[in-house]
C-alpha cells in the first residue's frame, strides 16, 4: 500500500534518501527543506518523479509551518516524518557548553517536532496509516550513555524521546501511532565518513520499520534494523 509521506530536512542525507525510496515505491512525497534554491538533488528527483512535491520549510519558523499547513489544507498525511536535525557544535564536553547553540539545537531537534505534530495531527488523523515518526538518536538513550559528554545534542534527543512517548499517549484516541527512530551511524554530513552504514541501507531499514508499525508499537524507540532501543 502506498500513501502520502511528509519529510522534513529532505534536501540531503537521510531525508533525501527517504524521498528517493518512497518516491520509487510510488508514494506521494511532500518534501520539505529550508532552502529550495540549494536543493539541487531534490529538484532533480522531482523531475524524475511527478509524485514528489517540494515545499520550503525551516522547521523552527512556526509562521512557515502554519502557512504549509494552510497550503495542505485537509490533505491526508499517512506518515509525518520529522527528520530535520541539527548537531550543533562538536565535542561539547563539560565546561565547554555554548548556551545559545544549545537553544538552537533544542529548537530544531525537540520543539520543532512537537510543533509539527501539533500542526499536522489532523492531516495524519485523516489518513489510512496514521503514523508520526521522529528521527531521534541512540545517543539520546539514557540507558546507552556510558561515555558522558555530548550535552547539547544528547539532551535534545532525550527530550524529543519523552515528547514521542507523551504524543503516543495523547494521540492514541485518534488512532495515531508515534515512534522514535534511530537510523544507525550513517554516512552523511552529520554522521561523517567513518560512519558504519550508507544512507541507502539505513533508509531501507527505517522504511520497513515505519511500514510495519501498528498501534502496539506506538510509543517505542526503534533501531533501523527493527530492534528496540531502551529509553
Ligand atoms: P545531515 O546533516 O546530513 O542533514 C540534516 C538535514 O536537516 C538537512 O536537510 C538540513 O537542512 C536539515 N535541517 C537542519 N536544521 C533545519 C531546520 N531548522 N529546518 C529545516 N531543516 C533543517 O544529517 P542526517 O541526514 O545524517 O540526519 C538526519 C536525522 O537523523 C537528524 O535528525 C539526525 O539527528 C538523525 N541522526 C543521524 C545520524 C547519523 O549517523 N547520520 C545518527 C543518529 C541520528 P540544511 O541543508 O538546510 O542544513
Amino acid at each position: 500500500m502506498s500513501g502520502t509521506i511528509l519529510i522534513t530536512g529532505s534536501n540531503r542525507g537521510i531525508g533525501l534518501e527517504m524521498c528517493r525510496q518512497f518516491a520509487a515505491d510510488g508514494w506521494h512525497v511532500l518534501a520539505c527543506c529550508r532552502d529550495l534554491h540549494k536543493a539541487a538533488d531534490l529538484r532533480a528527483l522531482r523531475e524524475e518523479h511527478p509524485n514528489v512535491r517540494l515545499f520550503q520549510l525551516d522547521v523552527t519558523d512556526y509562521g512557515q509551518m502554519a502557512a504549509l499547513h494552510k497550503a495542505l489544507k485537509h490533505e491526508p498525511i499517512d506518515i509525518l516524518l520529522n527528520n530535520a536535525g541539527y548537531y550543533g557544535p562538536k565535542g561539547v564536553s563539560f565546561g565547554k557548553v555554548d548556551r545559545d547553540e544549545w537553544r538552537r539545537v533544542l529548537e530544531a531537534n525537540t520543539i520543532a517536532p512537537y510543533m509539527m505534530a501539533e500542526t499536522f495531527c489532523d492531516n495524519v488523523a485523516a489518513s489510512e496509516r496514521r503514523l508520526i515518526a521522529v528521527m531521534s538518536s541512540k545517543v539520546g538513550s539514557i540507558a546507552d550513555n556510558s561515555s558522558g559528554g555530548g550535552y547539547i545534542y544528547r539532551s535534545s534527543k532525550t527530550a524529543v524521546n519523552q515528547i514521542v512517548k507523551s504524543l503516543s499517549i495523547d494521540l492514541c484516541d485518534r488512532g495515531i501511532s508515534v515512534i522514535a527512530l534511530h537510523p544507525g551511524w550513517v554516512k552523511t554530513a552529520m554522521g561523517g565518513p567513518n560512519a558504519l552504514i550508507s544512507a541507502e541501507e539505513s533508509v531501507a531499514g527505517l522504511k520497513k520499520v515505519m511500514l510495519d508499525t501498528r498501534a502496539e508499537n506506538s510509543g517505542h524507540f526503534i533501531n533501523y534494523d527493527g530492534s528496540e532501543i531502551p529509553w
